[in-house]
């Protein structure tokens, strides 16, 4: 499986899903994620000869699903997306542990309920990669919107128990700030101090910061750190009293991370 990211908005990631055997005289089947503004799709489809096979949306937020009409104008393809979410266009709604299965062009998912985000929030995960949509960020995750703490804690432990090697193809480009952060709350973490330096080198040269690799994520996001001493303590402080269950240490992290953005 090949992903190629497409940059929409001011920091949104729409990815693209292909299998990476192309040939000539047929066009490229892919499938694509979070679509988003329709036009920059349109644009890289035009730009390679593909051909849209299907769309997958992780939640409802306008900026992951805004194109999904104008694509469907263009291929009228099946589109998946979260059972626990109305979403204009979705043929496919989904539940956790359900399968797609697209054997022709061997691409094989499955679903992970995540809500916290929003609700209803879903992510795909297949070929060592994750979808994760605005569940979990490089560095940081995504503001709990609809859910609670304790449902968005749970969403990232489903996450964190996925294999180390698991790429994570979140859909904002947020990764300098969210390690920004992640220096507040453990300041003594080296391998965050590092991070930051390779990734502000990434953006200097106008390149992506993602995908992460899981393993990058353990060791440098708070979100995923929630039963980390240092972090338990600067946690602590920041609420003024002691926290000693790591859902608690992620629901004070995320409340402190609010109050700095
Ligand atoms: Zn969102």
């Amino acid at each position: 499986m090949n992903v190629t990211p497409i940059a929409a908005f001011d920091d949104n990631y729409i990815w693209i899903i292909h299998n990476g055997r192309h040939n000539s005289s047929d066009p490229q089947d892919i499938i694509v994620v979070d679509p988003g503004d329709a036009e920059p799709v349109i644009r890289a489809i035009e730009a390679n000869g593909w051909q849209l096979r299907a769309i997958l949306l992780t939640h409802h937020h306008y900026d992951h699903t805004g194109g999904v009409e104008e694509l469907l104008q263009l291929s009228d393809v099946p589109v998946y997306g979260p059972a626990h979410e109305k979403i204009k266009g979705v043929t496919h709604p989904l539940n956790e542990g359900e399968r797609l299965d697209f054997d022709d062009i061997d691409i094989h998912l499955q679903v992970l309920d995540t809500p916290g985000h929003t609700r209803g929030h879903i992510c795909y995960y297949g070929h060592d990669s994750l979808f994760c949509g605005d569940t979990l960020f490089a560095g940081g995750c995504g503001r709990i919107f609809e859910g609670t703490p304790s449902q968005m804690y749970a969403s990232l432990e489903k996450i964190r128990a996925l294999p180390k090697e698991t790429q994570i193809y979140c859909a904002h480009e947020y990764t300098l700030q969210n390690l920004g952060f992640a220096h507040i709350a453990e300041p003594d973490n080296r391998e965050i101090i590092e991070r930051t330096e390779r990734v502000t080198i990434l953006r200097k040269e106008g390149k992506p910061s993602v995908p992460s690799t899981l393993e990058e994520e353990l060791l440098t996001n708070p979100f995923l750190r929630s039963h980390q001493p240092e972090l338990i303590q600067n946690a602590g402080t920041f609420s003024a009293q002691p926290l000693t269950q790591p859902a608690e240490v992620f629901a004070v992290v995320r409340a402190w991370k609010d109050s700095l953005d």
